[in-house]
């Protein structure tokens, strides 16, 4: 093994694609920037920035455009800007009541987006692919452009999911116990390009850290659900997956020991008591329509109806009971509620609070902010994309090597896999 100290061809060459990779992140992450901008924000020279951003805009990851007036003395600064055609993901949502596919390019744009109702209940594997590829190839008729630079697709489901290879290990509410979804969607879509799988509260973990509620938050964790419910974690500023990526399950941690039995087989799990179906059980209500019955219950409970807004304070109460002993135990500064928690989060904010009051530790509780998310739901969808756009993140010098010759043939072999 040489070691890179001993090698300075080398060790320049690996300096130069870090380099290449925190000006991309950067740009990434926060959008347009002055190159000064990012000479404060890399700690690059000024000489070396304007080399690396050659190579970006010769490669397309990047654009430059003319200098913002910004008020400031000195030289005006040239603006850089990530291309969004330069580097697109696909990013696929599978969640109990929908699913979603989207062209996602640099920089975080939603080229294109498709999500469509499904019945609620289980379902093979084969059927949902099936149905993903027909919704890839609805975008790809559509935007045969966002297909040229594709470089990654990622995944996100309902599910506990291995990171390895995307086995989806259980996803109770689809009926699912260790389902091969990683492989069979590289059949289905083509294995040209990389596939990552995760679990959706983990991804809307993510989009949010990057892009939403929780923006510089270094301990975050991340409370999700529709019929089930899922937490993602960012534990100093990194992602926490456990072992195998199956960590994070905050949806059947038991909070009721004389509860109703979960799609587990425990008993009184935490998603037992604030998931969508026992929300509309309180309420009176039989859930036969999927999202559309949450809808007309939020629609309800907006006009003052009592049944509502009874459900959904109980509901509160419960999720408060389950909140507080993961802050006991992970110490958040930020709690940030997504999907159903995020849309029912005017209703039961304050009574959230008041259990956490009641239950949790004095010095966490003091520490502790509890907020809605902003992505709505498009937050799964949005970190599967952040997934695959890794490794374009962390050496994009390797995407710039790639000919026109790779990337048409890259955009045939997506195309022709969709259509077969
Ligand atoms: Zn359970």
């Amino acid at each position: 093994v040489t070691s890179v100290r001993d090698e300075p061809g080398l060790r320049s060459e690996t300096i130069r694609r870090a380099n290449l990779s925190s000006i991309v992140r950067e740009l990434h992450a926060n959008g347009p920037m002055s190159r000064s901008g990012l000479v404060r924000r890399t700690g690059l020279t000024r000489s070396a920035i304007r080399g690396l951003i050659g190579e970006l805009v010769a490669g397309g990851l990047v654009a430059e455009g003319p200098a913002a007036l910004l008020g400031t003395p000195g030289r005006p600064s040239p603006v850089v800007r990530p291309q969004p055609d330069g580097a697109v993901v696909l990013a696929l949502d599978i969640e109990v009541d929908s699913l979603a596919a989207a062209f996602i390019g640099l920089g975080g744009h939603l080229l294109d987006h498709v999500r469509i109702d499904r019945p609620r209940g289980h379902s093979t594997l084969t059927a949902i692919v099936t149905d993903l590829v027909e919704l890839v190839d609805t975008l790809n008729a559509r935007s045969e452009r966002a297909t040229r630079a594709l470089v990654g697709i990622g995944v996100a489901v309902a599910g506990v999911v291995r990171r390895a290879d995307g086995l989806v290990s259980r996803a109770p509410n689809l009926g699912w116990t260790d389902q091969p979804l990683g492989d069979r969607l590289a059949r289905a879509l083509g294995d040209d390009v990389q596939i990552y799988v995760g679990n959706e509260a983990d991804l809307g973990a993510l989009a949010e850290a990057r892009r939403g509620a929780a923006v510089g938050a270094d301990h975050m964790l991340f409370i999700t659900g529709e019929v089930g419910v899922g937490g993602g974690l960012i534990v100093d500023g990194r992602p926490f997956t456990g072992v195998a990526g199956y960590g994070g399950e905050v949806g059947h941690v038991a909070v009721n020991p004389d509860g109703l039995e979960c799609s587990c087989g425990a008993i009184g799990c935490w998603e037992t008591e604030v998931g969508a179906m026992r929300i509309l059980r309180r309420a009176g209500r039989t859930a036969v329509r999927g999202r559309a019955d949450i809808d007309a219950l939020l629609a309800d409970a907006a006009a003052g109806e009592p049944t509502a807004l009874a459900a959904l304070a109980e509901t509160g109460r419960w999720v408060g009971i389950g909140l507080a002993g993961l802050v006991n135990v992970l110490n958040p500064r930020l709690v940030v509620f997504g999907g159903l928690f995020e849309r029912i989060h005017p209703y039961i904010g304050p009574i959230v609070d008041a259990e956490l009051d009641r239950r949790t530790l004095p010095a966490p509780r003091r520490l502790v902010r509890v907020v809605a998310g902003v992505l709505g739901a498009e937050a799964p969808l949005l970190g599967a994309a952040e997934l695959a756009f890794e490794p374009v993140l962390a050496d994009p010098a390797l995407w710039l090597n790639r000919s026109d010759v790779d990337i048409v043939e890259t955009a045939k072999i997506a195309v022709r896999r969709v259509v077969a």
